[in-house]
């Protein structure tokens, strides 16, 4: 590996500009969780149905959680308003113009079908109208975009190998395979013989773990799933032994400190151990994870923790780079990410 680049020093008054201007991909946001109130109304409007709130205000101010579960109950709500092709590939377009402002250029989609199969949509409906916007997305939005499917980890293993069928006739479609929703109780273990499928397959490997969960999920979810990135990750910070693993086998972390905040998983961002996650050579990342929930985009997230962190230009490359480096782009690709990602620095 050859070492990363020393970069110019700027004042914490333009950091703001550069973390904007600077390239980078997003590799942890579910598209459900991209789902704007106002964009709620109007395809609950365009598909007749009937909303729990009175107006896209009452849904916001809805949007208190105290934890995981209770952020979980409301997001299922909302996904009850999604029923055509055209939903889905409208839901991914609105998030790749969002990530466009914010210089996304590249990113790797989390979604399920098992929600929607659960509301008696087929799972052709969602793969088709989310995959015709990844096609769409460098003409309309200038990134490249692939999906990676995600089994409810509160549902049972049979449940996620009854997915897994579901998609292969979508295989070419589906980048890769992880693992969601509530984490407590549901620990990576439980999936082991469905994600030894999967890797049979050929799809790369994720796994969300140690987010409210213990250190030792992220064990079993390198150990026992044989993932390749951890989602969130935080709570490796509580033992020095699985760090050391962790930067050892360049594992990357993709973290969601905006989501951490409103889910108390820290209690401020000046808490928050993305900036010793990187001094301690962790290859971590910056995302925004349920971002039309969470209270930001990726560079809201990236705004507010260098602001309430202090962190500088160096650390701003470093997460830009590691989120090329840990993406499941090609090495070509990767490069020219890269090219750009270092012109942006050499110029600012
Ligand atoms: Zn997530």
């Amino acid at each position: 590996m050859k070492p990363v680049r020393t970069v110019k020093p700027v004042s914490p008054e333009r950091m703001p500009a550069l973390l904007r201007a600077m390239p980078k991909a997003e590799l942890h946001m579910h598209i459900e969780g991209s789902l704007e109130p106002e964009q709620m109304f109007a395809l609950a409007q365009r598909n007749q149905l009937a909303l729990a709130w009175p107006s896209a205000a009452a849904v916001r101010e809805a949007y208190v959680f105290d934890n995981l579960q209770s952020f979980l109950d409301i997001y299922h709500a909302g996904t009850l308003v999604l029923k055509t092709e055209q939903d889905f590939y409208d839901m991914a377009c609105a998030y790749f113009q969002r990530a466009q402002a914010d210089n996304v250029t590249h990113t790797e989609l989390f979604f399920d079908t098992q929600t929607h199969t659960g509301h008696g949509l087929s799972a052709e409906v969602v793969v088709n109208g989310l995959h015709r916007a990844c096609m769409d997305a460098p003409e309309k939005f200038g990134m490249t975009a692939a999906l990676i499917l995600c089994f409810l980890r509160h549902l049972s293993e049979e449940a996620a190998f009854e997915c897994l069928e579901q998609v292969q006739p979508l295989r070419d479609k589906i980048v890769g395979i992880g693992l969601a929703s509530s984490e407590q109780g549901h620990p990576p273990e439980k999936f082991s013989k469905v994600f030894a499928r999967a890797r049979h397959l050929g799809y790369r490997l994720v796994a969300h773990a140690g987010e409210e969960g213990p250190a030792s999920y992220i064990w079993s979810a390198l150990d026992v799933l044989k993932v390749e990135r951890i989602d969130h990750g935080v709570q490796s910070m509580t033992d020095s032994t699985l760090m050391q693993r962790l930067v050892q086998d360049r594992i990357p972390l993709t973290v969601c400190p905006l989501s951490n905040l409103k889910l108390r998983v820290y209690p401020s961002l000046t808490q928050h151990s993305i900036g010793r996650m990187l001094d301690a050579g962790m290859v971590a990342t910056i995302n925004s994870d349920d971002p039309a929930y969470f209270g930001g985009y990726i560079n809201e997230n990236f705004t507010q923790t260098f602001a309430a962190l202090q962190l500088g230009a160096q650390q701003a490359y470093q997460l830009a780079l590691n989120s090329f480096n840990a993406s499941f782009m090609d090495a070509t690709e990767r490069a020219r990410h890269i090219e750009r990602l270092d012109a942006v620095f050499d110029t600012f």
